[in-house]
């Protein structure tokens, strides 16, 4: 038997135990990556609580039909990314692929019409959407969103782009530009969407295109396709085909955010993929990437569309990890010195068992403290409080816990002190000021 196989042999039962691995395109958030997951989703909530936005959350399971209604029949999301399943009990429920229709479902599954309007909610949460894993493109990923509920006031359609804008901003994002278009209303629309069949009838479109031609004209415009790509600059635009409402909406939100001073380009060519978006819809943009951070736009039929009355509502979303790889991929991330805590060290028996009630001391008094009470050795413990970064060290030695007292020393300088242990916490307070 050559050496290989009979390595093979022996190791195979030990393989097929250990062989678990995550789902295709899913992952694991390791400990490295929480503390710039937390910078990101803390700055997005910081936002939607300055605007005041409330928070909320839905399951991440709903009845499939609220996506196949509210996000639409002939999107890729609904046709082809979306987790379906049947329960035991014979519902059909999908994980959520994306967070409007949810929270629309919520707001009129709870008489939120009733409250003050318009309402405004932020969420953050895992969605999942089936696609071909790419890079940084998972099937479970993080959302963050903003939605204004219940107000057709186009100023809430300048206040949910400025807050991404403001989002990326805060997170010291530089080179953002932000896509803008109207894709009209139920009066508009229509004329519009007939120009453009015209149009692109007569052109040679790829296959997929062929389709759209039938089920979703406006998403011949979004065509990745290069065989597609020159054939947008002759389509009619949107832009030149507004109604006179959807013009001077348009013309509103524009002046609003001139006046916020968000940088903006228009693009007429710019449709999103969801049946529910009316009039302004938006992406936003990295110099040098290529995928949007933050999207969204105004979804005024949503709520009819899965069984509620006429609430104009508008809003959008970005991508958690999106924005972390972005802040990654731009170095605005410094390689992580997290701050150090103050680090205690023990020697001998006493001192480990005093210990556990010094920590307790620590927390109450609002002092991060790190030990690490299975390390008996000095110098292995000094060794951790220096690779953690600790500004102070305390060293509860043999002798100081015979006589209730500790050692503080400061890491930078070397200075050591003998301080009584009741007045331990105070001291370090005054030594971390
Ligand atoms: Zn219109
Ligand atoms: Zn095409």
């Amino acid at each position: 038997m050559p050496p290989a196989d009979k390595e093979k042999k022996k190791t195979s039962g030990k393989e097929a135990l250990t062989s678990f691995q995550t789902p295709k395109g899913m992952r694991d958030i390791l400990p490295d990556e929480w503390p710039l997951f937390d910078k990101v989703v803390g700055a997005a909530k910081s936002i939607g609580e300055f605007y005041n936005f409330s928070r909320i959350d839905t399951p991440i399971m709903e009845q499939a039909d609220l996506f196949a209604r509210g996000v639409g029949l002939g999107t890729d999301i609904v046709e082809k990314e979306m987790y379906v399943f049947s329960t035991k009990g014979g519902d059909r429920l999908a994980l959520r692929p994306e967070y409007t229709a949810p929270v629309m479902r919520s707001y009129i599954q709870h008489g939120m019409s009733h409250l003050p309007q318009p309402r405004r909610l932020w969420y953050t949460g895992p969605v999942f959407r089936h696609e071909n894993p790419q890079s940084m493109r998972y099937r479970q990923f993080t959302q963050f969103g903003l939605e204004v509920l219940g107000s057709a006031d186009p100023v809430f359609d300048a206040e949910v782009i400025i807050g991404f804008y403001r989002l990326l901003d805060e997170l010291k994002v530089k080179g953002v530009s932000i896509e803008v278009n109207s894709i009209g209303c139920k009066t508009c629309r229509p004329a519009y969407r007939k120009k453009l069949t015209e149009y692109y009838r007569k052109q040679d479109v790829c296959e997929d295109c062929r389709v759209r031609l039938e089920t979703n004209p406006l998403r011949l415009l979004d065509c990745k396709n290069p065989k597609c790509q020159p054939l947008k600059e002759g389509a009619p635009s949107i832009l030149d085909n507004l109604c006179q409402n959807c013009r001077q909406h348009f013309r509103q939100v524009l002046e609003y955010l001139d006046e916020a001073r968000v940088p903006y380009v228009l693009n007429p060519r710019l449709v999103r993929g969801l049946d529910y978006y009316s009039r302004t819809v938006f992406e936003t943009f990295v110099e040098g990437e290529d995928a949007a951070l933050a999207s969204g736009g105004r979804y005024d039929y949503l709520a009819e569309m899965i069984g509620g009355r006429p609430t104009p509502a508008v809003g959008g979303a970005a991508g958690i990890e999106r924005i972390m790889e972005v802040l990654r991929n731009k170095g605005i991330v410094p390689a992580g010195k997290i701050k150090g805590k103050v680090y205690l060290i023990h020697v001998g028996e006493v001192s480990k068992k005093k210990s556990l009630s010094l920590v307790e001391e620590f927390r109450r008094a609002g002092i991060p403290l790190v030990n690490e009470l299975s390390k008996e050795s000095l110098s292995s413990q000094m060794e951790l409080a220096a690779k953690n970064n600790a500004p102070l060290t305390l060293i509860f030695g043999q002798k100081e816990s015979y006589e209730d007292s500790i050692i503080i020393r400061d890491m930078e300088s070397g200075v050591q002190e003998v301080v009584p242990l009741s007045k331990v916490i105070e001291e370090v307070k005054k030594r971390l000021k």
